[in-house]
C-alpha cells in the first residue's frame, strides 16, 4: 500500500501518518523529519536544509528528491509506505510517478486532510515535537499527560523552529502556490481522498480507515 499525505502544514499530516503506520505496519517516511534529523547531526545536507526550512520555503527538489527516492528504494519500504511532506511540488510528484512506473507500479491512495487557513497558525503554535522520538502534540488539543514530557518516550518537548507565526505565514503561501495544485494532480489519477481534517483526532483516522480498509 503506497499512501501519500497531502494537506496545508500543520493540517495533521504526520499525526495521521503515524496511525496509518502503525495499523498497517508500514513506513512512515518524512521528509520533513529526515531534514531534521540532518540538522540536529550537522551534516551538509542539514545545513543546506536548514537556510530554507527557517524561512518557511521548501528545499530545493534537487537536495529532497533523491533523498525520498533512496529511502523508498530501502528494504522495509518494499511492501509500501505512507508519506508525509513529500511531494510537495508538481515536479517531485512527475519524479516519483516515473520511479514508480518504472516498477509498473503507482501511488494507490493520495489522501488530503483538509483545514482551512485560519485553524492553521493556532495548531502549529501549540504543535509540541519530541526531538527524541518524533512523536508530536498540542498543548491544548492533543496534551501530554506531563507538561512538557514525551508520553511516548520521556523526552522533552520542544517547539519546532519554522512553527513561529511569521515562518507560518510563508509556509501557508508556499502551500497555496505550490503544493496545493497536488490535488488536482492526484484527483486526475483517481486515487485522490479528501478527509475533514478539522475533526478530533480519532475521528479524522475513523474517516482514513473508511478510504484504506479495516
Ligand atoms: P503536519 O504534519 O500536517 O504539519 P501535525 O500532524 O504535526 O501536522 O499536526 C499539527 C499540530 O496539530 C500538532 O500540534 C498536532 O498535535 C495537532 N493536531 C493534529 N491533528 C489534530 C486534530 N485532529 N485536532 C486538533 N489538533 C490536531
Ligand atoms: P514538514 O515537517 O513536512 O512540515 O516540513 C518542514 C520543512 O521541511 C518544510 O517547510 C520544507 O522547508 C522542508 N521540506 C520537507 N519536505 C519537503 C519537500 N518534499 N520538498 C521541499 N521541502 C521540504
Amino acid at each position: 500500500m503506497k499512501i501519500i499525505m497531502l494537506g496545508a502544514p500543520g493540517a495533521g499530516k504526520g499525526t495521521q501518518a503515524k496511525k496509518i503506520a502503525d495499523k498497517y505496519q508500514i513506513p512512515h517516511v518524512s521528509t520533513g523529519d529526515i531534514f531534521r534529523a540532518n540538522i540536529k547531526n550537522g551534516t551538509e545536507l542539514g545545513k543546506k536544509a536548514k537556510t530554507y526550512m527557517d524561512a518557511g520555503q521548501l528545499v530545493p527538489d534537487e537536495l529532497t528528491v533523491d533523498l525520498l527516492m533512496d529511502r523508498i528504494s530501502q528494504a522495509d519500504c518494499a511492501n509500501g509506505y505512507v508519506l508525509d511532506g513529500f511531494p510537495r511540488t508538481i515536479p517531485q510528484a512527475e519524479c516519483l510517478e516515473k520511479a514508480l512506473s518504472g516498477r509498473n507500479d503507482a501511488v494507490d491512495f493520495a489522501i488530503n486532510v483538509e483545514v482551512p487557513d485560519e485553524n492553521i497558525v493556532a495548531r502549529m503554535s501549540g504543535r509540541r515535537a519530541c526531538p527524541a522520538c518524533g512523536a508530536t502534540y498540542h498543548i491544548v488539543h492533543i496534551p501530554t499527560k506531563v507538561e512538557g514530557i514525551c508520553d511516548r518516550c520521556g523526552g522533552e518537548l520542544a517547539l519546532r523552529d519554522d512553527d513561529k507565526p511569521e515562518t507560518v505565514k510563508n509556509r501557508l503561501s508556499v502551500y497555496h502556490t505550490q503544493t496545493k495544485p497536488l490535488i488536482q494532480f492526484y484527483g486526475d489519477k483517481k486515487v485522490l481522498h479528501e478527509v475533514d481534517g478539522t475533526q478530533e483526532m480519532e475521528k479524522v483516522f475513523a474517516d482514513i480507515v473508511k478510504v484504506l480498509g479495516e
